[in-house]
């Protein structure tokens, strides 16, 4: 089935009470375990670029190239999106013009009139392609791509402007963060989630920075409206740790273990089982 846009999966998602993972891509192994996976689990899936993951595999066209030839090549039938990670608005217009499905404009960034115009002509060619679009209010903490901000939470009246652009889903600053979380953090703001929901109704909201969030706080934050949430991190501590303890215990040096294809095996199938644990806590796991 050729890419899809995201707005279906997300729709059916939040009247269902569940949530579809968007999985950061890096490279071919990355990508081929995310859409196995969801292949296997019978689930929608959203594959995400960061604008330097997307230099790091030489530029957009390479990966929709590379991502049609997979869903081609492996027969995945489950919805697939292909969707731009904290977009800036030249890179959002370079993933469109490139054949993604779907983009993020993070105008976070910018004062919100300057957010709510660029958002708004965004949607308009979001619209007339048939491409979903996510918008962002409030930063998110953590680092992103060399970008860092403080854990905020978004205004709720901000949220509701930007929702009435005709965004596909909104992803809102509730507390969470990019990466690996502190010892003491405050965790999710409900509150703020709740307040949220109530003025935006059905639109879909995006929560980042989903690695390390506990178990009990993200079924809380699918209840009160979350119908996306990315993961990134988990993936790569996953893959660099089943790596390390293929080399630690001297398996390259075995016969043809030096072999990219044997190298590489423990972390494509660590990616394969964390995505499963994934789809499995979000409940995407045979809504495809
Ligand atoms: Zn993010």
């Amino acid at each position: 089935m050729p890419l899809v846009n995201a707005k279906e999966m997300l729709t059916k998602a939040k009247a269902g009470h569940y949530a579809v993972g968007q999985f950061n891509i890096n490279n071919l192994e990355w990508t081929k375990a995310i859409l196995l996976t969801a292949q296997e689990l019978n689930s929608p899936v959203i594959l995400g670029v960061s604008e330097g993951a997307g230099k790091y595999m030489c530029g957009y066209t390479t990966i929709v190239g590379m991502v049609n030839g997979m869903l081609n090549e492996l027969n995945i039938t489950v919805p697939v999106a292909l969707h731009l990670d904290h977009g800036s608005y030249d890179g959002a217009k370079a993933c469109i013009a490139a054949g993604f499905s779907s983009v993020m404009f993070d105008g976070s960034h910018y004062a919100i009139e300057e957010n709510i115009a660029k958002t708004k002509e965004l949607v308009a060619t979001c619209e007339e392609l048939g491409l979903s679009i996510e918008a962002e209010v409030g930063s998110i903490g953590g680092e992103e791509d060399g970008v860092v901000g403080a854990g905020e939470c978004a205004d709720p009246d901000e949220c509701k402007m930007i929702a009435d652009l005709g965004v596909t889903m909104l992803a809102a600053g509730i507390g969470n963060i990019h990466g690996k979380y502190p010892e003491n953090w405050a965790g999710l703001s409900f509150d703020t989630l709740e307040a949220i929901s109530a003025k935006t109704g059905d639109m879909p909201l995006v929560l980042h920075g989903g690695t390390g969030i506990p178990e009990d706080m993200i079924k809380k934050a699918i209840d009160l409206g979350v119908s996306k949430i990315n993961v990134n991190t988990e993936c790569q501590l996953a893959f660099a740790a089943a790596t390390r303890e293929y080399v630690e215990a001297g398996k390259d040096l075995q016969g043809k273990g030096f072999d990219p294809r044997k190298l590489l095996a423990p972390g494509f199938e660590a990616i394969k089982a964390t995505v499963k644990e994934k789809m499995e806590l979000f409940g995407s796991v045979g809504k495809a």
